[in-house]
């Protein structure tokens, strides 16, 4: 269910030819299909329509302003992890009611802002943010609404840099230290339970590692009703992986089946945190390439897209599938496909069987999860554009940035 498709050996976005689109607009750029956006959307919700939830969009997997914009119109909530993304979320008018705040480091501004936004629940992942948050909120005259993040110490069984439910992860709270965190902070007068989270980490790619979680954190709202503490909430937080390669990931049916049927008897309001799996397949990565090289033991594509444009491949070792944008008269050869920047880590693919030709152009599937919004200047590189395409429109979401961009807040300080 994916909107990127060749016809006579052209790559297309729903109705678009991307060769169109290396002709009006200088690579590398990002591309996400509207269809794949909102379907991608309204199955993850719909698959949850028959209990109490809210779907918060993960706005650090693509926090471009109109995809925020299409999951608001859609019904989203959002999940953020700063005050920039909170920022971002009020800009599209996101009904602060639907937007959870996770994250170990928040600071007292990002704890006033969002307190003054009226935010749904903060996730607090230690009892001194818990103590920090109180006053901030006594000083705003009003009750912060918190859930705890609890590690229900699982093993998501990811790449261990996006494994966050371990004890020895920075994330959440010691599952068993949690009653006595909630029966402080119910002594707290500026503060309101309302809520439990746990999220165990990304690209998850089974179902068991979820449903062990809620049952550690199905014991632990148990023993909060005996003391009192009754909650509304259960944020599950993220994590349903995708299919880059051959993974195999549930469906997002069958996931929302095994834990509709793990909290049916739970009566509270269900919070989701979905990032990857709505946008990762919906976007792409277009390069172009460059120059052709070879050694006594390798071929290299060198491409204008480098690791400050898409990192994961330099930094989880992940897989993303590259195919080019016009098939036709394209030799296969085994190469590495890396960028201009000055790394040995700068690559997008090692030792790929690739379909190429000479000036021609390259798409790096997955790309639209953890892609623009981890790219960076280095090498003073502009970041590159983003575009929208739906059905046979496109739209341009973000500039490319300029060299003034790159420069825009420095100073030449004669010293
Ligand atoms: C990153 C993150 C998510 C989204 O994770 P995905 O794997 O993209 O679904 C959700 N919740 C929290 C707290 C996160 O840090």
């Amino acid at each position: 269910m994916d909107s990127f498709e060749y016809k006579d050996g052209l790559l297309y976005c729903e109705n678009i030819k991307i060769t169109d689109l290396t002709n009006d607009i200088k690579t590398p750029f990002y591309v996400y299909s509207y269809n794949t956006l909102k379907n991608h959307f309204n199955v993850f919700d719909n698959s949850f329509k028959d209990i109490n939830h809210i779907t918060c969009f993960s706005v650090k997997s693509n926090s471009n302003l109109t995809i925020l914009n299409i999951f608001k119109n859609l019904g989203s909530g959002f999940d953020i992890v700063s005050g920039g993304e909170l920022y971002r979320t009020l800009k599209v008018n996101a009904d602060p009611k639907k937007i959870v705040f996770s994250g170990v480091g928040k600071t007292p501004e990002e704890i006033e802002f969002a307190l003054f936004s009226d935010i749904l629940m903060f996730n607090v992942e230690s009892y001194e943010e818990l103590i920090s948050i109180n006053e901030i909120a006594k000083k705003l005259n009003k009750k912060a609404p918190i859930s705890f993040r609890v590690n229900p110490d699982v093993d998501p069984k990811t790449h261990p840099y996006i494994s966050t439910g371990l004890k020895q992860n920075k994330f959440g709270i010691d599952i068993t230290k949690a009653v006595d965190l909630y029966k402080r902070a119910k002594s707290l007068e500026f503060i309101e339970i309302v809520g439990i989270d746990c999220h165990i980490g990304s690209q998850l790619t089974e179902v068991a590692p979820f449903i062990d979680a809620i049952k550690r954190v199905k014991n632990l709202i148990k023993d909060l009703n005996q003391i009192g503490i009754n909650l509304k909430y259960f944020d599950i937080g993220g994590g349903l992986g995708v299919k880059y390669k051959d993974e195999n990931p549930p469906s997002p049916q069958e996931y929302a089946n095994a834990i509709k049927n793990e909290v049916k008897d739970l009566n509270l309001t269900m919070i989701f945190e979905p990032g990857r799996v709505i946008v990762a397949n919906a976007g792409i990565l277009v390069t172009k390439i460059l120059y052709f090289k070879s050694n006594d033991f390798k071929n290299f594509v060198i491409v204008d897209a480098g690791m400050n444009d898409l990192i994961r491949p330099s930094l989880y070792q992940a897989y993303q599938e590259i195919i080019p944008v016009d098939k036709n008269n394209c030799n296969k050869i085994k190469a590495d496909v890396v960028g201009p920047i000055c790394e040995s880590g700068d690559y997008l693919a090692k030792d790929r069987e690739i379909e190429v030709k000479k000036e021609g152009y390259l798409a790096v599937r997955s790309a639209g999860a953890y892609g623009f919004t981890m790219s960076s200047n280095y090498n003073s590189r502009p970041r590159p554009s983003e575009i929208l395409v739906k059905d046979d429109e496109y739209f341009i979401i973000r500039e490319r940035e300029s060299y003034q961009d790159l420069i825009a807040k420095e100073k030449i300080v004669e010293v």
